[in-house]
This record gives C-alpha cells, sequence and structure tokens, in this order.
C-alpha cells in the first residue's frame, strides 16, 4: 500500500486498525494498549520531524553537534534501540530536549548550557531514548484513538500542515514545545523512563549518580524561578520523581 493510499484510507475510514488491542512490552514488563502500527507512528513521526526542522534554528556551532552526537552514539548503542539515529540541536535558549519514534532526537541549546558535563547530556539522551522502548508515543496516540481522535485525521493535518492539529499531534508524538503546545507525558511515562534512562547511560559508561544531580538542579531552578522552565513542565521534576529516581540508584547500588 502506498502511503496516499494509506493516507486516503485512513481519512475515510476504509482501513480498519492494523494492530488492536494490548502489547506485552518487555522493556517495560507490562502490558500496553496498541491500536496503532508501527507504520502509522513512523509515518507521521517522519512528517512531524521534517516541520520541526524546517520551522525551527538549526544550530551550526560545530563543538554543540559534536558533543551531542558523541554522547548519543554511546547511549543509544548501549539502549540496543536499533534505528538510524539522528540528532540535532535547535539554535534557542528554550531549555528542552525531546525524541520521535524512529529515532529523532532534539536537543535546545538552552538546555545543553545547563548541564554541567557529558554525563549530563547522557541523562537526557537516555532519558528519551527510554521514551521510544517504552513506546509511549504509541501508547499515548492508541489512547487518543481510543478517545475517538482518529489518527487518520492525524495524518491528514500534518500532510496539509493544518497548524492546530498538526500541533496536537506533533505533541502526543513527542514533539510538543516546538509546535507551541506542551502535552506532558504522563507520571507513569516519566518515571518509566527516568529508570530505563538510567540503565542505558551506565551501560554506556557514563556516570549515573549524574542523573540525580542533573534532574535536582532542575527542580532548585524551577522553585527559585517561579515559573517553570519549558523542559520542567513537560517533564515534572517533582520530589517525587527525584525520591523515585533516588530510590533506584540505591537499589542498583549506584549511590
Ligand atoms: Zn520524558
Amino acid at each position: 500500500m502506498s502511503r496516499r493510499q494509506l493516507v486516503r484510507g485512513l481519512a475515510t475510514g476504509s482501513v480498519v486498525a492494523f494492530a488492536a488491542g494490548c502489547a506485552e512490552n518487555t522493556a517495560l514488563g507490562r502490558s500496553q494498549l496498541m491500536l496503532v502500527s508501527e507504520e502509522q507512528i513512523a509515518q507521521l513521526s517522519a512528517q512531524a520531524w521534517q516541520q520541526s526542522l524546517q520551522r525551527e534554528r538549526i544550530s551550526r556551532d560545530p563543538q554543540l553537534n559534536a558533543r551531542v552526537e558523541r554522547v548519543g552514539a554511546r547511549v543509544t548503542r548501549a539502549s540496543g534501540l536499533n534505528y538510524p539515529w539522528e540528532y540535532v540541536v535547535f539554535d534557542s535558549d528554550q531549555e528542552n530536549a525531546w525524541v520521535l519514534p524512529g529515532g529523532k532526537v532534539a536537543f535546545y541549546r538552552g538546555i545543553l548550557e545547563t548541564m554541567e558535563n557529558d554525563d549530563q547530556i547522557a541523562t537526557v539522551m537516555g532519558h528519551e531514548a527510554a521514551h521510544l522502548a517504552g513506546r509511549h508515543a504509541a501508547e499515548r496516540a492508541s489512547q487518543q484513538q481510543a478517545a475517538g481522535i482518529g489518527l487518520g485525521l492525524a495524518s491528514v493535518a500534518l500532510d496539509a500542515g493544518d497548524v492546530e492539529n498538526t500541533a496536537q499531534w506533533a505533541a502526543i508524538l513527542g514533539a510538543g514545545v516546538t509546535f507551541g503546545v506542551i502535552l506532558p507525558y504522563s507520571r507513569r511515562h516519566e518515571l518509566e523512563a527516568d529508570r530505563l534512562g538510567v540503565e542505558y547511560m551506565a551501560r554506556a559508561g557514563y556516570d549515573p549518580r549524574q542523573a540525580l544531580r542533573f534532574w535536582e538542579s532542575k527542580a532548585a531552578q524551577s522553585a527559585g524561578r517561579n515559573a517553570t522552565p519549558e523542559f520542567a513542565s513537560t517533564h515534572p521534576s517533582d520530589a517525587t520523581r527525584i525520591a523515585a529516581l533516588r530510590q533506584y540508584l540505591a537499589e542498583q547500588n549506584y549511590i
């Protein structure tokens, strides 16, 4: 089936859900509602990625780019997730980072400037890779589908560049802030990404204790500022989360 046919079929409802039901996720050790196929998610993700690259200013700073690629390659190799990984640094003060299904990772200069070392970059890289291992975007899209918001509509919106719907769907896939829409991951997804992410960074040879230091400094920063920075608002760095991370690090004998 061609992409055009798929999109048309989805839009008219003539293509029935491919992989309806629940699926066991071995990385998470739990089952997930899966109403969307990998193929559908990959197509939407590729569109959202291209649109982000067009909309945002891409950093040409060779050192920043090299650093993200170096840490990214180590962490994603350690994750065992076999995607054609791509990394981009956006030249923006936003303190943000996100991942799209298919291995597309975006860091903003703003968040990189707050990181004290490569281990902290690895913290966020591990966290983002873990969202993919957890199939969190597909799970979220499935929940939207179950709520009656069809993926066919998403394909059409992304194709047509319909700004409002594009933003909503890009956000569901994980690229929220780029499009001016912040759609937080659920606390469950965040905690899962933190735990798995720590494993990935540790396997890659980075210091897992820096994960705690990084999230603690984000929490202190947002408390001190009153206004919550973008990254902290999409990724709630509250006391519960830090406590859960600390407990996990202790269980694994990292601290
Ligand atoms: Zn996250």
